[in-house]
């Protein structure tokens, strides 16, 4: 069970705890790569962009019980990704916070894993509640489960993830409306403003204009946090976020982050969205992501 610790710690125990989160990045990111690359298959780009995000979810935020996992996850924090292709990320994360053995991402993508490319139900992996692959669908499913919560007089959060170009999907706003509408205030939606998509830029694909200004006209609660892959940042203002719940408003979180983020010729590009590093692109990439905990 993650309990939140970190109320009753000192600053320099939470400096501590952010350096072994830190850490965990870094070994999250080797495996992202180390994963993808194993099957020449899979999306490295969103997946590094919100490693800091995952980690701190998982790591610091979020109330769960790993050893016990349950579809319902009543009187827990439950987290639904909507841009499943970043499914590596998730799945580094799950592992390394205990849900399934590490070893298992040996699996990625192969046949009959459970660690299917985009995460699936009926497999039975741990900490995976929703399939996702369409695009545009999470929102729903979390507003779901938030109002479910408020039915069971459960005061745990829903929280989610979305892509800044899966916002082009219709159902998206759709979700939006109903969430500030019914006032679903246990709710935390973030969007991963890194400003690419598969096929290039969203300015190029489909201009999003200000999503936060949007998010806001719909009823929602907006906030940013600037710097999405810095850990502290990430942190402060999924706190921050967390304060804002129950007053009324469903809460999102625009989180500007890098496409590739810790591998430099990753960064910065949409290229890196759905492509495996080759053996010299990998030497290259673990290069600069040493070792934290034991590779799997
Ligand atoms: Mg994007």
């Amino acid at each position: 069970m993650c309990t939140f610790a970190r109320d009753i710690q000192s600053t320099t125990d939470t400096q501590m705890a952010n350096t072994e989160l830190k850490e965990l990045c870094t070994q999250v990111r080797r495996d992202i790569v180390r994963m993808v690359h194993a099957v020449n298959s899979g999306h490295p780009g969103g997946s590094l962009g919100c490693t800091e995000f995952f980690v701190a979810l998982y790591g610091e935020m979020m109330e769960y019980d790993a050893a016990n996992f349950t579809m319902d996850g009543i009187n827990e924090d439950l987290f639904f990704l909507s841009n499943g292709h970043i499914s590596p990320v998730y799945y580094s994360v799950l592992a390394r916070n205990g849900f399934f053995a590490v070893d298992e991402l040996n699996t990625f993508r192969k046949i009959n894993s459970r660690l299917q490319g985009h995460p699936t139900t009926h497999e039975g992996l741990e900490g995976i509640r929703i399939a996702s692959g369409s695009l545009g669908q999470g929102m729903s499913v979390a507003i779901g489960a938030a109002e479910a919560k408020k039915l069971n007089n459960d005061s745990h959060l829903v929280y989610s993830l979305h892509g800044d170009g899966e916002l082009q999907e219709g159902q998206i706003w759709e979700a939006a409306l109903y969430a500030a509408g019914k006032k679903i205030d246990n709710l935390i939606c973030t969007i991963d403003a890194n400003g690419q998509q598969i096929d290039g830029s969203t300015d190029d694909v489909l201009p999003m204009g200000d999503i936060g200004s949007k998010f806001a006209a719909f009823g929602w609660d907006v906030m940013t946090i600037e710097k999405g892959n810095d850990l502290d940042a990430v942190i402060a203002g999924l706190n921050e976020a967390k304060s804002r719940t129950g007053k009324g408003k469903p809460v999102c979180i625009v989180m500007k982050t890098e496409m590739g983020a810790g591998i430099d010729f990753m960064e910065g590009t949409h290229k890196w969205h759905g492509i495996a590093p080759n053996d010299e692109q990998l030497e290259a990439a673990l290069a600069q992501l040493p070792s934290t905990l034991a590779d799997y």
